[in-house]
């Protein structure tokens, strides 16, 4: 565990509790909205039977959207697990604390901001080398 003391613990804690329970009620909603069954399937994978609508499009939407949020929802579910086993706080990367400040921004996050945006920037070079 980073060196945080108790108090910015349970502010973590708290923030992720939070982020998770609506990122949950998000995403019922979202599915709710779609008004389709098939979105129930959490997997995240989308159809590709071939018979689109407008109704089709517009769960299509939805589906992107849930699927942000499914993502960000396991990011969180990742962190609460790191933060029972002790190793919430430290980059996955390497291995130094993540600052409170960049934590309680964003309670999920996996990397310091020095292997974050290294991280970005070879994922953006790559995707741009694919177009
Ligand atoms: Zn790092």
């Amino acid at each position: 565990m980073s060196e945080l003391n108790e108090q910015q613990m349970e502010q973590l804690r708290t923030a992720l509790a939070r982020r998770h329970a609506e990122l949950a009620r998000d995403i019922r909603e979202d599915l709710k909205a779609t008004g389709s069954e098939r979105y129930a399937d959490l997997a995240g994978e989308v159809n590709d039977s071939g018979d689109e609508s407008v109704a089709d499009q517009m769960v299509d939407l939805n589906a992107a959207m849930i699927e942000r949020e499914l993502g960000e929802l396991k990011a969180v579910e990742a962190a609460r697990k790191r933060f029972d086993d002790g190793e919430y706080g430290e980059c996955i990367d390497c291995g130094v604390d993540i600052p409170f400040a960049r934590l309680f921004a964003y309670p999920a996050a996996t990397r310091c901001i020095a292997c974050q945006s290294q991280r970005e920037r070879t994922y953006a070079q790559g995707r741009s080398a694919s177009l």
